[in-house]
């Protein structure tokens, strides 16, 4: 027999194994399965092993146990809910065991006193007898002394983990060998076992280390699908041109925009500017990753690069996840580019001032229908706006650069949605809020060129973090007060609105995702969010607009205190923004809205409430908005963390402020988590392959990847295309549409 090709189990519906009943396969749909391939790759979730066993008298409550023993009896029994139970009773030569199995009645038939059967189960108690609650069971000689894998079922199914045992047992049967299309050469180097001996014991490992390596090895043929079609794309980019060549010679707009600046650029941000211009300077479109610590100045890079394209003569499109954030932006925007001038035929004086818009949900309807027509014919000249900016009805008369201000927040589709505004594709830069880990970036940014600014602008000074127990919050209220009678400002943030209410729509969304990824087991942080620490009893999170009244009336009484959160009007928002930057309001009790790039230089404390429930970069953003002026900030975390994680999160934010090495902390205590986020959506083939546990395999697959498509870059050689096939096997297809949507 042939070596099988995934393709072909693909082909094969799961109807055609002997040991799944017709009354099964609808089941199966539920979960996802319809093909060999399928239920080849529906992992267990974790394994019971049954080589290591216990007597009865033995068992300690509270721990899994296997235990082989005979049957004393067994009974149905009617509960008063009108359910039935299955109770059995088991004996060894040292104690009884009783087995109850709930809503399953059925079972006291299957067995008959003095068989011999084996339970695996968790021992609990109850009324003072130790005993287990729906353990699996097996008659002898079925799957004792083995390692048996445990599968992630839903309870609608209808299918358990024995019956789905049962069916992947024979399509590991039938399928293999398995036809293995990566190439010799990196199963050696890194050690791979083969394919069929991978399919073989991430199902039905000998011991724990064959499934160890099992799922090492499949979790390398999902990265370097990953890889291959990222490079691939990557390549495929930089040799298609239809982009923009933009006019990137000195001395234009941006030369004067640096010129009144007021500063010097850092050595990084000329050399990111540089990197830039010249991807502009090309045929082909620009797809660049800016990455860069809160306060490297990545605004200024993304507004040279939206000039060198305004100065050919195209537009410029800067998108920013928040509407405080877009409002900022345009600004300081029409505050740089106030005076300047773009060429324009239809006017006697050869020229006309560059123009700057604005454009959010907030845009009245006749302002919009104004700037909408302006853009179209080519009037406007920049634009800074929200989500807004990707609604059906906006078009530009010739989009050339576009930067997106991600923030953790935009997704996929929203970007390609943007770029597709342009008629030849527009150059894109892409900004991360915080900085990314290497490994994290060539999995989500890995189609992308990257430009780091590693530079932080002279005159920042060092903050100061501390972490302070309930108990101890008054250190941090009279800090606050000694700051405010210097002349500073402060900002206290809080999770909530008020009433409960969550700060943006959306979280909850991004909550299930997130526990998606931790398989639900673990608290998972939502980084741009809430940590999500499940199941922890604690008290509830304060709100700004309790928060600022408490504040205003007590440890704050005699200052000027604002409130500001998403659900204000937005005329409010303004005002409290604007009052806050002018110095009129002394002190900011805010939501998360003021996370992102707002930037009050006199602001030197920022007081952060009920710290463990935000993640790591989002703590970094936030601390990030003191420490812009030349006086010493701090920041005090108030929190008594009640996890590992959080406190491992609150210690990594006091230990260091370097945002590099926090998101590296980040990816040790919970791995990938939205760092995927939204770019994450659909990526449905990372099953196995996590970035906490396989750091070091992304880069490695990232080197074969670029290995095999410098050896063949169609990935026409057979194996090559079969490895390519297997790509488009396993990657969704709107992904696809997306990462080739040139
Ligand atoms: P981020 O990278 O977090 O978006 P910003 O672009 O908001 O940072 O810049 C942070 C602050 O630093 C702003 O006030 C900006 O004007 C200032 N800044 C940027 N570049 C320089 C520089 N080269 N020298 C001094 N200040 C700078
Ligand atoms: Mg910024």
């Amino acid at each position: 027999m042939s070596p099988r090709t995934l393709r072909t189990l693909q082909r094969t519906p799961v109807s055609q194994l002997k040991s799944v009943p017709a009354r099964k396969v609808a089941g199966l749909r539920a979960l996802g399965i319809e093909s060999v391939l399928d239920l080849l790759t529906h992992y267990p979730r974790r394994y019971a092993d049954r080589t290591n066993q216990v007597k009865i008298e033995a068992l300690v409550e509270g721990q899994e146990a296997v235990v082989t023993a005979d049957v004393v009896r067994s009974a149905t029994r009617r509960l008063r809910n009108g359910r039935s139970m299955a109770e059995i009773v088991l004996h060894d030569d040292t104690a009884r065991l009783t087995c109850t199995f709930f809503n399953q009645g059925w079972r006291a038939g299957t067995f008959s006193a003095g068989q011999t059967v084996t339970v695996f189960g968790k021992v609990g108690a109850y009324r003072g007898q130790l005993q287990m609650a729906n353990p699996l069971i097996d008659l002898v000689g079925d799957l004792t002394g083995r390692i048996v894998p445990i599968y992630p079922q839903s309870g609608k199914a209808n299918v358990n983990s024995v019956e789905l045992f049962r069916f992947v047992s024979e399509a590991l049967e039938r399928a293999g060998p398995f036809a293995d299309p990566v190439p010799l050469r990196a199963l050696a180097d890194l050690h791979l076992v083969d394919r069929t001996a991978a399919y073989h014991d991430v199902h039905v490992p000998e011991d724990l280390g064959a499934h160890q390596r099992a799922r090492y090895r499949l979790a390398f043929d999902e990265l370097l699908r990953l890889q291959l079609l990222l490079v691939r794309k990557k390549r495929l980019n930089a040799s298609s041109s239809i982009g923009v060549v933009h006019y990137t010679a000195p001395g234009g707009l941006v030369a004067r925009f640096v010129e009144r600046l007021g500063f010097e650029l850092t050595g990084a941000q000329r050399k990111a500017i540089r990197e830039i211009a010249s991807d502009l300077s090309l045929p082909h479109p620009m797809n660049r990753l800016l990455q860069g610590d809160v306060g490297s100045g990545k605004t200024v890079v993304a507004v040279a690069a939206m000039l060198y394209g305004v100065q050919g003569g195209h537009q410029g499109a800067f998108m920013v996840p928040t509407e405080v954030l877009a409002e900022q932006h345009y600004f300081l925007l029409s505050r740089l580019l106030e005076t300047m001038s773009v060429p324009d035929t239809d006017r006697l004086s050869g020229e006309r001032p560059l123009a700057v818009e604005l454009l959010t949900s907030r845009t009245t309807s006749g302002e919009r229908s104004r700037i909408l027509a302006e853009l179209a014919n080519g009037q406007l000249d920049l634009i800074v706006g929200t989500h807004a900016l990707l609604t059906g009805d906006v078009s530009f008369s010739s989009l050339g650069v576009v930067v997106v201000d991600e923030q953790h927040r935009f997704g996929v589709e929203q970007r390609a949605a943007l770029a597709e505004k342009g008629q030849a594709e527009p150059d894109l830069l892409v900004m991360t809020a915080t900085p990314i880990p290497r490994t994290a970036a060539m999995l989500v940014y890995g189609d992308l060129d990257h430009t780091t600014l590693d530079e932080m602008p002279p005159g920042r000074t060092p903050i100061t973090t501390r972490l302070l127990g309930r108990g101890q919050e008054s250190v941090a209220w009279k800090r606050v007060r000694s700051e405010l009678d210097a002349g500073h400002q402060v900002y206290v943030v809080c999770p909530l609105v008020g009433g409960g209410a969550m700060e943006e729509e959306g979280f909850e969304e991004e909550l299930d995702e997130v526990l998606d990824e931790e398989g639900g087991t673990e608290a998972g942080a939502a980084d741009g969010r809430f940590a999500v620490d499940p199941a922890v009893e604690r008290l509830p999170p304060r709100s700004a607009v309790e928060e600022r009244e408490r504040l205003a009336a007590g440890e704050l009484q005699g200052y000027s205190v604002g409130l500001l959160h998403g659900q204000l009007p937005a005329k409010d928002k303004d005002g409290v923004m604007a009052k806050f930057r002018a110095g009129e309001l002394q002190v900011l009790v805010a939501t998360t809205v003021v996370e992102v790039g707002v930037d009050v230089s006199n602001a030197t404390v920022i007081v952060i409430e009920d710290a463990d429930r935000f993640g790591i970069a989002q703590l970094h953003q936030l601390r990030g908005r003191v420490g812009r002026g030349s006086a010493k900030s701090y920041c005090f975390l108030l929190a008594d963390p009640v996890t590992e994680l959080a406190a491992g999160r609150l210690e990594a934010m006091v230990r260091t402020e370097n945002g590099f090495e926090l998101a590296e902390a980040d990816l040790d205590l919970r791995g990938g988590g939205t760092v995927l986020g939204a770019r994450q959506k659909g990526r449905t083939d990372l099953k196995l392959a996590s970035l906490r546990r396989h750091r070091e395999l992304v880069v490695k697959a990232r080197d074969v990847a670029t290995a095999i498509l410098d050896d063949d870059p169609e990935l026409t050689d057979g194996r090559y295309r079969m490895l390519w096939d297997e790509v488009e096997l396993f990657v969704t297809e709107e992904e696809r549409q997306f990462l080739f949507r040139s």
